[in-house]
C-alpha cells in the first residue's frame, strides 16, 4: 500500500532526544562502550517513601480508572504544592493530572490551537514544543536568543512578534536545553507585555523548578495581572527521578482545565492509578527531601564547566538551572576529519558518537544548529570519561 500517513504526521520529525538515546541503547546492546549524555533523565533513584506508597497502592487495590483529571486527593495536594513552592493559588477543579508533562502540553495545545494560530517559542526550545505545535497545524513563531543574553528574551523581542494570530507563548524556566533561569525581574518585564495582550495564553513549563543553582525559581503565574492567562506545567519526572512513571500536571483557569479533561477523557481516560498514588506522597513531601540531589547536580554543573574549558572549539555560558549545558560549537565547523568536513552540529554529534562513543543531542533539534546539548544527569565518572573522550577526539 502507498504511504497513507496523515500530512500532519508527515510534517513532524522524530523526537531527537529519544532518538539519540535509543541509538545509544542499541549501540550499547551491540557491545559498544557508549556513554549516553543525550537524554535528560536523572540517574538518581526515586526516594523510598514514594516507592513504598506505590507498593501500598497495589496492595490496597488501586487498580481501576481514576477520575479523568486525577484523584481528588492528588489534585488537592497539587494545589497545596503550588501554594507551598510557588505561591500560586489553584483549586482542584483547575488541576489536570496527565501521563507525563508531554501529555499535559499536548492537552493544552489541542484545547486551544486552531489551524494557523501562531505560537511564540523562544529558541533554543525543548524539541517537542515545536513539533507539537506543528502536529496541531498551528505555526511556531520563533524568537531567537543567544549566549550574550544567556538565551533569554526581552520584552521588546516579545512584543515584536505578537500579531492578531498569536494564541500562545510557551517557554521553560529553568530552560531545557540551555539551563537558563529567568529572574523575578525579567519575568515581571515580560508580564508588562502580556498584560497588554490579555488574549494570549502562556504555557509555563516548570518541570525543572527545583534544579536551580542561584536564585529561587519564580513562576510567571505569580503576577496577578496575568495569572488567568497562565497554564503552569509541572511533573514528577525531574524532581523525583520518576521519568518512567509518567506523571505531569497543570494548573490553569477552569475553561482550560475543563477542556484538557475533555480531551484526556477521549485519549487516555486518566493517568496511571498507582503512579498517582505515589505522586500523592511525593508532592506531600517537602522539597528539602531532594536538596542532596540538587547539591549533586550543582557539583556536576561545575565539573562540566571546568572540563569544557579544556575542549577546543567550545564556547559556553554558565547555566543556572536544569542539568544541561549548551555549548556553541561553530568554531569546529569546517574542520576536516579523515577527509570529511564537519559542517554543522548534526555532523558533529554523529562524529562524537562514532569517534568518542559519546551520545549527545544536536542543537538543531532545539532550533540552534551551532550548538549541542549535553546532559549531565549521569554519574560523575561517566561525565569525566565522556569529556575526556570528547577532548581527545576534538584535539
Ligand atoms: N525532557 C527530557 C529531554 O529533553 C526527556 C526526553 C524527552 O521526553 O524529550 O531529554
Amino acid at each position: 500500500m502507498k504511504n497513507r500517513l496523515s500530512h500532519r504526521l508527515q510534517n513532524i520529525s522524530y523526537s531527537q532526544t529519544l532518538y539519540m538515546s535509543q541509538k545509544a541503547r542499541e549501540l550499547r546492546n551491540k557491545g559498544y562502550d557508549i556513554i549516553n549524555l543525550s537524554i535528560g533523565e536523572p540517574n538518581f533513584y526515586p526516594p523510598d517513601f514514594i516507592l513504598n506508597a506505590a507498593k501500598k497502592a497495589i496492595d490496597e487495590g488501586y487498580h481501576y480508572y481514576t477520575p479523568v483529571s486525577g484523584y481528588l486527593e492528588l489534585r488537592k495536594i497539587i494545589c497545596k504544592k503550588f501554594y507551598r513552592d510557588n505561591g500560586l493559588k489553584y483549586t482542584p477543579s483547575q488541576i489536570v493530572v496527565s501521563t507525563g508533562g508531554k501529555q499535559s502540553i499536548m492537552n493544552v495545545f489541542l484545547s486551544v490551537l486552531n489551524k494557523n494560530d501562531e505560537v511564540i517559542i523562544p529558541s533554543p526550545y525543548w524539541v517537542s514544543y515545536y513539533q507539537m505545535v506543528k502536529l496541531c497545524e498551528a505555526i511556531p513563531v520563533i524568537i531567537p536568543t543567544n549566549m550574550k543574553t544567556n538565551f533569554k528574551i526581552n520584552p521588546k523581542q516579545l512584543e515584536k512578534v505578537i500579531t492578531h494570530k498569536t494564541k500562545l507563548f510557551i517557554f521553560s524556566t529553568p530552560c531545557n536545553p540551555t539551563g537558563s533561569v529567568y529572574s523575578y525581574q525579567e519575568l515581571e518585564d515580560l508580564v508588562k507585555i502580556f498584560k497588554k495582550y490579555p488574549k494570549i495564553l502562556i504555557l509555563s513549563d516548570e518541570i525543572y523548578e527545583h534544579i536551580c543553582y542561584a536564585e529561587k525559581h519564580t513562576s510567571i503565574a505569580i503576577f496577578s495581572d496575568i495569572h488567568h492567562q497562565v497554564i503552569t506545567l509541572n511533573g514528577l519526572s525531574k524532581a523525583f527521578s520518576m521519568t518512567g512513571w509518567r506523571i505531569g500536571y497543570i494548573g490553569a483557569t477552569e475553561w482550560i482545565s475543563k477542556a484538557c479533561e475533555k480531551i484526556q477523557g477521549q485519549i487516555t481516560s486518566c493517568a496511571n492509578s498507582i503512579a498517582q498514588r505515589a505522586a500523592i506522597s511525593a508532592l506531600l513531601a517537602s522539597p528539602t527531601k531532594i536538596v542532596d540531589m540538587i547539591k549533586e547536580f550543582k557539583k556536576r554543573r561545575n565539573l562540566v564547566l571546568d572540563m569544557m574549558k579544556e575542549i577546543p572549539g567550545f564556547q559556553f555560558n554558565k547555566p543556572n538551572g536544569a542539568f544541561y549545558v549548551f555549548p556553541n560549537v561553530s568554531d569546529i565547523f569546517g574542520k576536516k576529519f579523515n577527509g570529511k568536513i564537519i559542517k554543522n552540529s548534526d555532523e558533529l554529534s554523529n562524529f562524537l558518537l562514532e569517534k568518542a562513543q559519546v551520545a549527545i543531542v544536536s542543537g538543531s533539534a532545539f532550533g540552534d544548529n551551532e550548538s549541542i546539548r549535553i546532559s549531565y544527569s549521569s554519574k560523575d565518572d561517566q561525565i569525566i570519561e565522556a569529556f575526556t573522550r570528547i577532548k581527545k577526539v576534538l584535539k
